[in-house]
């Protein structure tokens, strides 16, 4: 059972005496109200942070007693992703890609160079549609699966690390995740750098933030993300952080 269903079954429970009690005692329907109103709002709570793991375990960070963190890019590859390939290998940092199938099939090279670099190839579904969530569960395995597909016909390996896209997480989605047979990723620091206008504010927060067994969430396709990644990764080395993909970070196998 997942924390949605204990609670869901608490819900209930709470929900039928509520209304036991207003048609024997006359307590106020109201109380019955404001459980569900507030069971409603922990859903919607529930479902955008995944980090709650409400409806499925996702991995958010590895150990917090190391100084190991790992990188992971989201959405790409797109044109810029070759300049953050080129940072990392300079910097020998390995890091995740959780890629988007349909521009994987448009820039298969790139995809092939971060796997040939020692980099993560992950699945971050096939179309990233904002109407991702609202699928029905079937569907989603079904778009994972496509996006697998994709990245399995340019590296010849199906990737087994999926990030939901938006880090949106509900009943179906989870289903989804479970039946195409993938480990959820979250993350522990989210950079903001999709929003970020100033570069500097950024690398700076994120440097303050960081803790040992971060997963620090970040974009290949947002050019102040580029900009910063030499420093990000100079400075964080100074503070004594090492870099790691999530294979060692979480102990787990990234491929099927
Ligand atoms: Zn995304």
């Amino acid at each position: 059972m997942y924390r949605s269903q204990y609670i869901a079954i608490i819900v209930t429970i709470v929900l039928v005496a509520l209304i036991v009690l207003h048609f024997t005692v006359g307590i106020s329907i109201n109380y019955a109200i404001l459980v569900g109103a507030m069971h409603a709002l922990v859903l919607g709570f529930g479902s955008y942070f995944i980090r709650w793991n409400y409806f499925i375990k996702s991995h958010h960070h590895g150990d917090r007693n190391d100084n190991k963190i790992a990188l992971t890019f989201d959405d790409g590859p797109v044109g810029l992703t070759g300049d953050v390939l080129d940072i990392l290998k300079e910097k020998k940092v390995p890091a995740v890609f959780f890629c988007i199938g349909y521009r994987v099939e448009g820039l298969p090279k790139t995809v092939e160079r971060m796997y040939e670099e020692g980099h993560i190839v992950a699945n971050h579904s096939f179309k990233h549609a904002h109407s991702f969530d609202m699928k029905k569960a079937s569907n989603i395995k079904k778009e994972i699966d496509e996006c697998s597909r994709a990245i399995m016909r340019v590296i010849g390996k199906a990737p087994k690390l999926f990030r939901p896209p938006y880090g949106v997480t509900n009943p179906n989605v989870a289903k989804g995740i479970r039946r195409a047979n993938m480990h959820s990723i979250g993350w522990s620091l989210r950079s903001y750098d999709t929003t970020a206008k100033d570069g500097q504010k950024l690398k700076t927060k994120i440097l303050r933030k960081l803790k040992g067994g971060d997963i620090v969430l970040l974009h290949d396709r947002v050019l102040v993300t580029a900009e910063i990644l030499t420093e990000l990764i100079d400075e964080a080395r100074e503070k004594g952080f090492t870099f790691v993909g999530l294979d060692e970070l979480l102990d787990i196998q990234p491929y099927a």
